[in-house]
């Protein structure tokens, strides 16, 4: 604010003089002019030349005063820019292993994990699970148990400070992180979508996709049904001047651009929003559209998908409090039965 209002009275100051200083210059070159026609020095249509020359020399040098400026603007951003560019990432984007095949069994050993920037908190304190490839599994816990920091760990954003992450016996530090996340398809809460239309958003998930492939993807995510009743199908534009999609439907075209490169591990963060009825059934549709049974990572707060799911796991403060189906949890794990009590949507 200080900064724009610096810059407002430095420009109209500069503005208020030079137009001043023109105007006096003008007058002054009329009357100068005006006194040498009187003493027959020098003719009208010379006098009326000179000012129209004089007007647009002026106004070159006033544009390229500004271009100038602007000049200088674009330096400066192109300085933060490379700066940027040439930062090095403390976490590898590329290097390592890539397997031939991907099962997507997981095994977390012994994990511990602090964030850099939180030094006195334990994100995760001690976790160990194995997890089946094909398995469903949804992690429930009140917020700030350590749900988000699993998946982190899982996408490599960051390493264990102790302990071990394994896909199909492989630590992730071996693993090549780019590769890595091509085989994990993520669908985040709040889905990202783009101005474009709803074919592009899809595509997003792999550019070379054909049509027949992305129709295929809207068809698994159950989004097809939608997109169909839209004006122009698949090449409708969404955002700003395109139609507007409701939670559920944003959700369901996340998906189908995760499945669009069927991966092995596929991580499903589901809506919190309670009054989102459509979303209700966002992560059914998603499990019954995957027939080709990947690994699949749920963060649950609905009721309706703890029991559908393989496997639940409970988290509380960084710790696994208990593991297990949704039937024999209620029984074991008193934290579950209270979280199922207020209908998990309020963690
Ligand atoms: P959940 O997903 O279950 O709500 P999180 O995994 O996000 O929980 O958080 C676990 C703990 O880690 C919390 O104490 C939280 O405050 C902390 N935490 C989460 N993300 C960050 C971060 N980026 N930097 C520092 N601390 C974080």
């Amino acid at each position: 604010m200080a900064l724009a209002r610096r810059k407002t009275l430095a420009t109209s100051t500069l503005g208020g003089l030079s137009f001043t200083f023109g105007q006096c210059a003008a007058l002054l070159g009329i009357w100068a002019g005006g006194n040498l026609i009187v003493r027959g020095q020098l003719t009208s249509g010379a006098l009326i030349s000179f000012v129209l020359y004089a007007f647009l020399v002026g106004r070159g040098f006033r544009n390229a005063t500004a271009f100038y400026a602007d000049a200088l603007r674009g330096i400066g951003a192109t300085q933060w820019i490379f700066a940027m560019l040439e930062r090095v990432p403390e976490m590898p984007t590329e290097g390592g292993r890539r397997l031939a095949q991907v099962a997507g069994a997981l095994d977390l050993e012994g994990v511990r994990f602090t964030y850099p920037t939180r030094p006195d908190v334990r994100a995760l304190d001690g976790i160990d699970l194995k997890i089946r490839s094909g398995e469903v599994v949804a992690f429930v816990g009140r917020s700030g148990a350590g749900k988000s920091t699993i998946l982190n760990l899982l996408l490599r954003f960051y390493d264990p400070t102790e302990g071990r992450v394994v896909l199909d016996g492989h630590d992730l530090r071996e693993l090549d992180p780019s590769w890595l996340r091509q085989q994990i398809g993520v669908v985040l809460q709040e889905p990202v979508l783009f101005s474009g239309s709803v074919a592009d958003n899809i595509r997003y998930g792999r550019a070379e996709a054909n049509d027949r492939e992305v129709a295929a993807a809207a068809e698994l995510a159950a989004a097809s049904e939608f997109i169909e009743r839209f004006p122009s199908g698949f090449h409708t534009a969404i955002g700003d001047r395109g139609v507007q999609l409701s939670g559920g439907q944003r959700q369901r075209l996340a998906i189908a651009r995760a499945v669009l490169r069927r991966p092995s591990l596929l991580i499903l963060d589901e809506a919190t929003s309670a009054l989102d009825s459509e979303s209700e059934s966002f992560v059914h549709d998603a499990l019954r559209a995957l027939d080709y049974g990947p690994t699949t990572l749920v963060i649950a707060h609905r009721l309706s998908t703890v029991v559908n799911v393989n496997r639940v796991v409970v988290l509380d403060r960084g710790r696994i409090v208990g593991v297990g189906p949704h039937d024999e949890l209620l029984q074991t794990c008193p934290l579950y039965r209270q979280l199922v009590e207020s209908q998990l949507v309020a963690v």
